[in-house]
């Protein structure tokens, strides 16, 4: 038997004016979709925006559902909309921002499972990562590199051949 280590590097911003210009710009556009999140049962609203290589910016925030599992994540609800009408194009960074009726959340609040898999679909399709900025609604911004730096092990396309 032998024992493997998996380490992941994240950068810690203390807050969005430690970023470029670009990413602050992306973390503004994913707080305006927040705000217009659809979540009257959980009222936690999440905003996502993605550029891609050719400047273009896509957002979407969480759609949900009085069926629960018919709803959707925003950072899916972006990144479909990306594969569905900029098919081909490389995503550079996404950011996510979260923000809750209940209390203020200053944690930064990282893509839930489902969407690091959606997210690290397109990853390995354009072999190229996609940095992923997250943060609560205030505080500290989390970068990490690479979707699979989210997602270790990560089950793609490879072990379908
Ligand atoms: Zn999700």
């Amino acid at each position: 038997m032998k024992k493997h280590k998996l380490e992941t590097y994240l950068e810690v911003y203390d807050s969005i004016s430690e970023l470029p210009d670009t990413i602050q710009n992306l973390i503004n556009k994913a707080q305006q979709a927040r705000d217009n999140a659809y979540a009257p049962y959980s009222h936690f609203k999440v905003g996502a925006a993605l550029q891609l290589a050719s400047g273009v910016i896509i957002t979407g925030n969480n759609q949900e559902n009085a069926a629960f599992p018919s709803g959707l994540c925003a950072e899916r609800v972006a990144v479909f909309h990306a594969g569905s009408n900029y098919p081909g194009e490389t995503i550079l960074h996404l950011a996510l921002t979260v923000k809750s009726s209940h209390k203020e959340i200053d944690t930064p609040t990282p893509p839930c499972g489902a969407c690091r898999q959606s997210l690290a679909e397109y990853e390995v399709e354009q072999e190229s990562p996609i940095a992923i900025y997250f943060m609560g609604e205030t505080g500290k911004v989390v970068k990490a590199d690479a979707v699979k730096d989210l997602l270790p092990l990560v089950f793609d396309s490879s072990f379908l051949e």
